[in-house]
């Protein structure tokens, strides 16, 4: 089938023909790719298209694609059986592997998803505080848990309301929003709510609004008012664990929170995630505890393998500092040439994660996030895909590089970038 004609039938099948929206390019236009295979730096489409892949499966991938590591242990774990449901040593590894990569962290649970990470961490602060409420960030994303999924009503301090269809006024009142970056409003709702606060949940380098980084003494701010108010601090690293330091955002920012959800990177391109604790919280968790949570798959033996593997290669050759290195030439460059074509962009990066807002005003939170140019980031988008160079398909995503992204294809961006920037800027 073309790509067309398999469009056709996925938009027939599938609600709005992906399994998970961003997939759809809402929010650059056209039809997605299709794609068929992938391979270090590369990801290539049906019709074996090559292009640069600066999605990395939205950040598992920090190895490149297939790297023979993670490859070479599940082709060892096919031979030995798929699922079990049982106890595993892979998952006692993994679990050790994880708590001596982070800080602060005593005990982890192992489940499938990012999104119920977080939404296990939560209710776990809820068992643990015995409050209902949370608070959240505008523009940080925990996946799709009906808590998460709410926005500000009237201005960022109000209870907050459902911002999908289907998640109840009951769960909206217990989720308070304030805008990230702005102690100031936490600490508003801390002085309303103190005794309420089951726990407060933070992107700690905020990557679903595209690239934000915290403001100097926010993540301090945080972590002052939930010491104050016997709140527990979520830092939710699904992104940026493993990423940006070896113990993620807040090993960089020297932050301890009290709970830590992890993903992507954790499951080398597998389907699994991790919620972690200090041990009192954790101990909460069933069967310790009074906190039900399960799964079926959790710790499956083929995700485990992956992940162990990925995380072992990662701890022998500690490439952080070199992917923060890459990131900075990276952003220098797209700077540089934007630049030259007279194009106004705000280039944030950190580490490994960048994103190019069409913007003439720095972006530091979700307004000045907003306030940028998202169809001129579309045909930025489009042009690049042209050149071979694959985006995140929306302005509010952050692209990433891994260790396969070398000085060859890093010039091959920005050369793209280029001539992509000087036709907009015409
Ligand atoms: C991707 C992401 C999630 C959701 O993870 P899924 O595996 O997609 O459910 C949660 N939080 C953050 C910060 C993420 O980037």
């Amino acid at each position: 089938m073309s790509q067309t004609d398999l469009w056709l039938k996925a938009c027939e099948k599938i609600p709005g023909g992906v399994n998970s929206p961003v997939r759809a390019f809402g929010g650059v236009g056209g039809t997605p790719i299709f794609i068929s295979r992938a391979q270090g730096p590369f990801i290539y489409d049906i019709e074996d298209r090559e292009y640069i892949d600066l999605v990395l499966s939205f950040g598992p991938m920090i190895l490149g694609h297939n790297p023979s590591v993670v490859t070479e242990a599940l082709e060892k774990q096919l031979k030995k059986g798929l699922s079990f449901g049982a106890c595993t040593g892979a998952e006692v590894l993994l679990a050790d592997r994880i708590l001596s990569m982070v800080q602060g962290m005593d005990l982890v649970r192992l489940v499938n998803s990012g999104t119920e990470a977080t939404m296990s961490a939560v209710r776990v602060a809820r068992g643990f505080t015995g409050r209902d409420k949370i608070v959240k960030f505008k523009g940080c994303y925990h996946g799709h848990g009906d808590s998460f999924l709410i926005q500000a009503g009237s201005g960022a301090l109000t209870h907050g309301v459902p911002s999908s269809l289907g998640v109840t006024q009951g769960v909206a009142k217990d989720t308070l929003v304030a805008s990230y970056n702005h102690l100031e409003e936490v600490e508003v709702l801390f002085e309303k709510h103190s005794h309420e606060i089951a726990a407060v949940i933070v992107e700690p380098v905020a990557g679903n609004m595209g690239v934000v980084t915290p403001a100097k003494g926010f993540l301090e701010g945080l972590r002052r008012l939930c010491d104050a108010s016997g709140a527990v601090l979520i830092f939710d690293e699904v992104m940026t664990g493993f990423r940006l330091a070896r113990g993620g955002a807040s090993e960089l920012f020297a932050v301890k929170p009290d709970m830590m959800t992890l993903g992507k990177i954790v499951g080398g391109g597998l389907p699994l995630a991790a919620y972690a604790g200090r041990r009192e919280i954790m101990e909460m968790v069933s069967p310790l505890g009074g906190v039900y949570q399960a799964g079926t798959l959790s710790g499956n033996p083929m995700a485990t393998a992956a992940g162990l593997a990925q995380l072992d290669l990662l701890e022998q050759e500690k490439p952080w500092a070199e992917l923060a290195l890459q990131g900075s030439r990276l952003a220098q460059g797209l700077r540089d040439a934007a630049a030259t074509a007279r194009v106004p962009v705000q280039v944030n990066q950190i580490g490994s994660m960048i994103t190019v807002f069409f913007s003439d005003k720095p972006v530091i939170d979700t307004e000045t996030a907003m306030a940028a140019n998202a169809s001129t980031f579309a045909r930025f988008f489009h042009g690049m895909l042209e050149r071979g160079i694959y985006l995140p398909p929306s302005q509010y995503e952050s692209a990433f590089i891994s260790t396969m992204h070398n000085d060859i294809i890093l010039n091959q961006i920005i050369e793209k970038a280029s001539e992509v920037f000087s036709i907009i800027g015409k």
